[in-house]
């Protein structure tokens, strides 16, 4: 799909960007497992952390192909990055989709800037598909809630410093959805990050477990003005979150793509470039033919979301897809590159442990697969 000639240009300065400032560096980074401290101040001054904020909070949303053809360009430099500002924009989308007019005018602005970063909690260590049995509580003390519970695998949780927390502020309710919040919650006394968590891929950036022991924040903190609402609030910000994962994943099935298909043609065995072996070259056909099928279906929930349709749908399906494919792409691309596949002077090793996350993270693809169905049914079928 063709985008305005001012999205395209923002998709192209962030194209640049992964080329010129990320690509040349992204190895030693991944390496030495180091905070991007400068690539994520450049982001700022692109403005990708504001991509999702309109005026008057920010300086205007871009649409919704937009934001995942930039988290895609960031993921075919470093996955990381693209991560980084993955749960800022959920949380950016509840504030607006639900927050009070004060709770925008007090955060907004300054998330546009990236000068707030924010990123959101779900998974506690007891589970993180089954959030409705979620144990963090925040009970009703005079003006405050007071909060007690752990969270863990929160992304950019140390650089963070507004957090969107999923817990329950009845915990006796029945059905237990009706029971969940969410809390807007500054680092207050009482919370504390207990552990960063080591990981495969994803480097450069912190997952982390979050305790709150007595952290009290005011009521004005809860998302918009009424209890019970979180579940079906946080269910549309995943909305966001599958559709920047599948991003993500294309992002790095991308990468790979394109590595192999180059490789294929520089690294000759047998008296010619190994495409022209038909084993490599059928591979290499493969791969282009389901990157080319999962950024269609990327881009097609992605317009879908911008007209206000539920896609929790598509948004599952983009997810579901584009990390299956990135993970074969990636590890076809192994294959392609023989032994240097495995070397960590190469940038392949790095997309093989960066794919699993999307399979993973913002709801596992068994759970995706458990939306789509329970939607193809409620739906009566796809619409197409
Ligand atoms: C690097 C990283 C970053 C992350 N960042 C964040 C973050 O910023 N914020 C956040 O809240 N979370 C984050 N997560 C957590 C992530 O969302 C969870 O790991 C994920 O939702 C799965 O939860 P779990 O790990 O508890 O697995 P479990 O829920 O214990 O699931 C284990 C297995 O059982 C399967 N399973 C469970 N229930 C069902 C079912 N009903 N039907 C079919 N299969 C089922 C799952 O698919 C999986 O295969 C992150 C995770 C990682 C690894």
């Amino acid at each position: 799909m063709v985008l305005a000639a001012e999205e395209e240009a923002i998709v192209e300065t962030v194209r640049e960007f992964v080329d010129k400032q990320v690509r040349p560096v992204v190895r030693e980074l991944e390496h030495a497992n180091t905070y991007p401290e400068d690539l994520i101040g450049t982001m700022k001054e692109i403005g990708i952390f504001g991509l999702s904020i309109p005026e008057p909070y920010g300086f205007g949303a871009v649409s919704m192909p937009c934001y995942v053809r930039v988290a895609e360009e960031l993921a075919r430099g470093w996955m990381s990055l693209a991560g980084a500002m993955g749960g800022h924009t959920v949380v950016s989308k509840l504030i607006l989709l639900f927050g009070t007019e004060d709770q925008k005018r007090l955060y907004l602005p300054r998330m546009a800037t990236g000068e707030l970063r924010a990123t959101m909690a779900l998974t506690e260590p007891g589970g993180g598909s089954d959030l409705q049995a979620m144990r963090t509580v925040a009970r009703r003390d005079g003006d405050d809630y007071v909060i007690n519970g752990s969270k863990t695998w929160i992304s950019n949780a140390r650089r963070s410093d507004l957090i969107a927390l999923l817990c329950k502020t009845d915990p006796d309710a029945d059905p237990a959805h009706k029971g969940v919040s969410i809390l807007l919650v500054e680092k207050v006394p009482g919370f504390s990050i207990s552990k960063d968590l080591p990981k495969l891929g994803y480097k450069g950036v912190e997952a982390c477990e979050l305790n709150f022991t007595d952290a009290r924040v005011p009521v004005a903190a809860l998302l918009g003005s009424d209890e019970g609402k979180g579940f079906a609030q946080m269910m549309k910000g995943l909305e966001v979150g599958r559709l920047q994962v599948a991003a993500r994943a294309t992002g790095v099935a991308r990468a790979a793509f394109d590595d192999a298909l180059r490789y294929a043609q520089d690294r000759e065995s047998f008296g010619k470039p190994i495409w022209e072996h038909q084993a490599v070259g059928n591979m290499l056909a493969e791969m282009g033919t389901k990157l080319a099928a999962a950024r269609a279906l990327l881009l097609s929930a992605a317009e879908k979301f911008d007209s206000g349709q539920r896609v929790d749908m598509e948004a599952g399906m983009a997810k579901l897809f584009c990390s299956e494919t990135a993970m074969q792409i990636a590890l076809d691309a192994v294959r392609v590159h023989g032994g240097y596949g495995y070397s960590t002077e190469y940038d392949i090793e790095r997309y093989f442990r960066d794919a699993p996350l999307m399979i993973v993270g913002e709801g596992t693809n068994e759970i995706q697969k458990g939306v789509i169905a329970k939607q193809l049914v409620k739906r009566g079928g796809l619409s197409i």
